[in-house]
């Protein structure tokens, strides 16, 4: 069962300026079909660009080609849309679900927390960026709320039936539902932090200001994954020249 790395949204900073940053996503082949942790962007979010996105493109430096898209990404891996049978979701801010439309067959695993936040509507100037035409396609939601389960020491929730094992690692902060996802491998786990940390080998960012965008937990999924050496760690926005390597 294979994990691919897919880099499905550049975004640069512009400043400062070596931070170059895709948005990853991993396609995981499972017993239930395959498998997408977040979309990225979707091919409406370029045919037809939303004012936040429009904005982020004057805050960030961006290729905003549609090539980048999952669903271009896949066929060229020669899947087609309908082999994604279920897309677990991090968060559901532009970036990490713009893509679902594309995806109109797969079941959505989220934390009932953000689904909740998303379909309250904007409380704050983050929770602009849940676009609600991002799930007008999705006929059916799998939405979770904590069941005392442990992942190592973090609390988490099986996602049922998957084989490897999916969890879902709740993280809140950077939104209010934000979850990492873990997922058996071979050698022993992936576990993608999402939006709640940073790519562990390139991060120029002080603590405190990872802290204020992202939320409380990087210190200690940091500790843990330099303590666990069987653990391949990943954060959402990482580096581009990882997607260019294996990890
Ligand atoms: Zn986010």
């Amino acid at each position: 069962m294979a994990i691919y790395l897919l880099n499905c949204f550049t975004c640069n900073a512009r400043w400062p300026p070596q931070m170059r940053t895709g948005l990853l996503c991993l396609l995981v082949e499972t017993n239930l079909g395959l498998v997408l942790v977040d979309t990225g962007l979707g091919l409406q979010d370029y045919s037809h660009p939303t004012w936040f996105t429009q904005f982020f493109r004057i805050i960030t430096r961006m290729p905003f080609d549609e090539k980048e898209a999952a669903i271009f990404q896949l066929a060229g891996m020669g899947f087609k849309p309908e082999d994604v049978r279920h897309v677990v979701l991090t968060h559901m801010h532009f970036d990490h679900c713009g893509g679902l439309p594309d995806f109109p067959h797969a079941r959505v695993h989220v934390h009932q927390r953000e689904y909740e936040a998303f379909t309250n509507g904007p409380q704050s100037f983050k929770e602009l960026a849940y676009i609600p035409r991002n799930i007008a396609l999705v006929a059916d939601w799998a939405c979770y709320e904590s069941t005392g389960e442990n992942w190592f020491d973090f609390d988490a929730i099986q996602l049922p039936g998957f084989d490897p094992q999916i969890w879902l690692i709740p993280l809140f902060g950077h939104s209010k539902g934000h979850c990492g996802v873990a997922i058996q491998t071979q050698a022993g786990w992936h576990f993608h932090c999402g939006d709640a940390g940073v790519d562990i080998n390139r991060n120029i960012a002080p603590d405190w200001l990872i802290g204020a965008a992202l939320g409380p937990h990087w210190p200690r999924i940091r500790e843990f994954a330099l303590s666990h050496t069987e653990v391949t760690l990943t954060a959402s926005h990482m580096y581009q020249d990882f997607f260019f390597n294996d990890v």
